[in-house]
């Protein structure tokens, strides 16, 4: 290759490679069917800068990508011809593909998620989704549920109802360190997460959850009505000293550090780790509404990539450390799944 290699595409029944590269081409290659050749077919200028992610679409012979140029593009397979392009406000990081109605949500480094429709040489934006607050490391998009996933670089996932269709979001949070790769295993309705620090979850969604409250403002406690400290006139009326604002996790409230003192955590709201909440939510959660609605593992390595085959149930992740790892997820993934793996 020409420059390093920053993206891969492969199309199983096709055998078709498609290689992203730090350079901003993407190179296509086939691969015989031994598997033991990989002939060179042709080459795509798609980007000026780093290729982020690639998506191949058979039916309309697309090559769809997202680079660091900050846009999206698609090119046409048979011509080799660039047919859309489209820019965003920043790097674009990933991106996920609706196949039968040519939607590509691509998430960028600002955090923001942008819904596309993609045309033969046109694209309109149909919605961005904003509500992380660091780069945008991973999607994963279920055509059948209409769900969208995104992990965060903030070390959240985010589940947008997009079939929904009335804004529900269900915010996760398991994890310690970015979030560097997610997947959706429909079926048995787990996702997979991982994060770089090794932490390695696998969240039930298969249960009713609830969406996290907007954090509300106030310029005083909501609880004890005491001033905070840019509230310079009630400070001055009532001779106090203002007070740092905080925010309950289970009813957004903002309050001061004395009427939040507890931490608890609050899984079916997604908070598996112990988070602020109020006095009075404290004394609302009850022991059972602690139980855990994710099981997390130890990688133990700083997990950068990390796959699927979700019909076996086997995950690969590969770190920055240079280890590549396969694991039997059947233990934790259900046992519907487990055909064909063999620990010897
Ligand atoms: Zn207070
Ligand atoms: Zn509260």
């Amino acid at each position: 290759m020409s420059s390093p290699c920053s993206a891969m595409a492969y199309h199983h029944d096709s055998r078709r490679i498609f290689v992203g590269q730090d350079n901003g081409a993407i190179m296509e290659f086939h691969v015989s069917e031994d598997f033991n050749k990989m002939n060179f077919v042709k080459t795509y200028p798609a980007h000026q800068n780093r290729v982020s992610a690639i998506v191949f679409c058979l039916t309309s012979e697309w090559v769809i990508s997202t680079g660091h140029d900050k846009c999206i593009s698609w090119m046409c397979t048979r011509s080799g011809s660039m047919l859309g392009r489209h820019y965003f406000a920043s790097w674009a990081s990933c991106l996920q593909y609706d196949y039968e109605t040519q939607h590509a949500f691509v998430g960028d480094y600002s955090g923001q998620i942008t819904l596309l429709k993609l045309e033969q040489n046109t694209c309109s934006v149909i919605t961005t989704l904003k509500g992380h607050e660091g780069s945008i490391t991973s999607l994963w998009w279920d055509p059948v549920q209409r769900l969208l996933f995104s992990g965060a670089s903030d070390h959240s996932i985010i589940m947008w109802d997009i079939g929904g269709r009335k804004g529900r979001t269900l915010l996760l949070q398991g994890h310690h360190d970015k979030v560097q790769a997610i997947c959706y295993i429909q079926l048995t309705r787990q996702l997979v997460s991982c994060s770089a620090d090794g932490g390695i979850a696998v969240w039930n969604m298969d249960i009713s959850r609830e969406e996290a409250p907007q954090w509300l403002e106030s310029d005083s406690c909501q609880k004890c009505e005491q001033p905070f400290f840019w509230n310079i006139k009630q400070m001055w009326d009532t001779k106090t000293l203002g007070l740092r604002q905080h925010h309950c996790r289970k009813c957004g409230q903002a309050v001061c550090g004395k009427c939040s003192t507890k931490r608890s955590s609050y899984p079916i709201m997604g908070f598996e780790f112990q988070v602020r909440v109020c006095d009075s939510c404290f004394e609302s959660i009850k022991d059972e509404d602690r139980t855990s609605l994710a099981t997390f593992h130890e990688g133990k390595h700083n997990i950068s990539h990390m796959s699927m085959d979700i019909s076996r149930g086997l995950m690969v992740t590969c770190g920055s450390d240079r280890i590549v790892k396969i694991w039997d997820m059947t233990p934790v993934v259900g046992c519907s799944l487990a055909t064909g793996f063999s620990s010897r």
